[in-house]
């Protein structure tokens, strides 16, 4: 009774908007909303052909090759230490690439695209460093253009104070917050909305086996394979939170699945684990306290993909809670746990499961939208030869995403006696 009356205090307290999406309100509030996708330019795309470090004791430089000059922007972010190269969007064909010695300021690096529009580069630092007017270097004898990024040792207050988004580029990498409207009306009832989001993408690559097999790509080649098996029914019309590969942020996920009034979100991601001996597909729901220790480590690292991607993370606040959020996502996370039981029972046919525990719970980030019915599926460990084996076949990734349309088919004609989401929303 008395979370029903708050519902209606955070109702009419409320700008004009929420009387229509007042949950949108709150995620906006709560840094949730993103822009509009950049366009992809139309020309031909630069190709980076080599990657070179050059390390001494108190200086460290980037060579990035490429066939012709860019613009770069570079920046550096905190928490973790990280120097981000923004440029415009390159083919990464990297024949050589030398790797950190990990005594230098350099501890790793990764590139790859950020944005349709816009690819980017990430280094992780092992000491604050700061970094020098970035130079393009004209071909010589034996190298084509060559972008140098010079960095020196700088003291924790320096980077500190020097670090984030570069003044006039704010908007671009962090678009104005403005109220997105409410979705529309469905067109069609009689179709289900899907949607499947393919986990990582782009400079975010995921993890990867011992082949070199990247989890981003197994689970785009699953979600495709999904949506054409859920396409076949004709009861389903299908989003996918990305068909490329191309990185996407948590919080755009969310709200391509808000945006789409999606009836469920299917993110698929594949595990690594330190025994190589664990095996098998696992099943995750959203919770606000993680199931077991190894269910937290997990969401903590899947919830890293922003950091790893470079996305400043100024603003954004602690997991979605609000009384007004809670009232609708009690019932999102019951069709969430009951469509995870079915996906652990669909998924046998095509793939080993694990074990134990095949459905666990815990603060996966990109399961937060309140009023969809959200689950993460681990298809398995990439850790595991048996597993890895298996994934990197295109009959495995086609009897997975067949099992998982299975599952949803079962999910949803099992409700067809009960009311829908939308009647079951106040
Ligand atoms: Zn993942």
């Amino acid at each position: 009774m008395a979370a029903a009356s708050l519902f209606a205090i955070a109702l009419t307290s409320s700008a004009a908007f929420s009387q229509s999406d007042p949950i949108g309100e709150l995620m906006l509030r709560q840094g949730l909303e993103t822009g509009p996708p950049v366009p992809l330019p139309a020309q031909a795309l630069p190709v980076v052909i080599g990657v070179n470090l050059v390390e001494s004791p108190n200086r460290a430089r980037v060579l990035i090759e490429i066939s012709d000059p860019v613009d770069v922007k570079a920046f550096t972010l905190t928490n973790p230490n990280r120097i981000v190269i923004d440029m415009p969007e390159v083919l990464w064909r990297v024949q050589g690439e030398s790797r950190p010695s990990g005594r230098g300021a350099i501890r790793s690096y990764r590139f790859g695209l950020f944005r349709k529009g816009n690819s980017r580069f990430v280094i992780d630092l092992n000491a604050p460093a700061k970094i020098d007017p970035v130079q393009v270097l004209a071909p010589d004898g034996s190298h084509s253009f060559r972008v140098a990024i010079d960095l020196m040792p700088t003291t924790p207050e320096a980077f500190v104070s020097n670090s984030g988004w570069p003044e006039g580029q704010v908007a671009s990498a962090e678009p104005p917050r403005t109220v997105a409207p409410p979705p529309p009306p469905r067109a069609n009832n009689s179709k289900r909305v899907i949607v499947v989001d393919a986990g990582h993408g782009g400079i975010d690559p995921g993890t990867h086996g011992q082949t070199g097999l990247q989890e981003k790509n197994v689970v785009l080649a699953v979600a495709k394979e999904l949506r054409k098996a859920l396409e076949a029914t004709g009861r389903y019309s299908v989003v996918l939170t990305r068909d490329s590969d191309v990185f996407i942020p948590l919080r755009e996920r969310v709200n391509i699945s808000r945006a789409a009034r999606g009836d469920l979100f299917v993110s698929l991601h594949a595990d690594s684990n330190e025994q190589r001996s664990v095996s098998g597909a696992s099943v995750y729901t959203l919770s606000e306290s993680a199931s077991d220790v190894e269910t937290r480590k997990l969401a903590e690292k899947e919830n890293m993909s922003d950091v790893i991607a470079g996305v400043d993370l100024r603003g954004e606040n602690s997991p979605v809670a609000s009384i007004l959020i809670d009232l609708a996502q009690r019932d999102t996370m019951n069709r969430s746990a009951r469509f995870a039981e079915t996906v652990v029972s669909s998924l046998p046919v095509a793939t080993t499961v694990r074990p134990t525990t095949p459905h666990r719970s815990a603060g996966f980030a990109v399961l937060k939208a309140p009023d969809v019915p959200a689950v993460l599926i681990e298809l398995g460990y990439l850790t595991n030869t048996r597993d890895e084996a298996a994934m990197a076949t295109s009959a495995w990734r086609l009897k997975v995403g067949q099992a998982i349309a299975k599952a949803i088919d079962s999910h949803f004609s099992a409700q067809t006696a009960t009311p829908g989401r939308q009647a079951a929303n106040p």
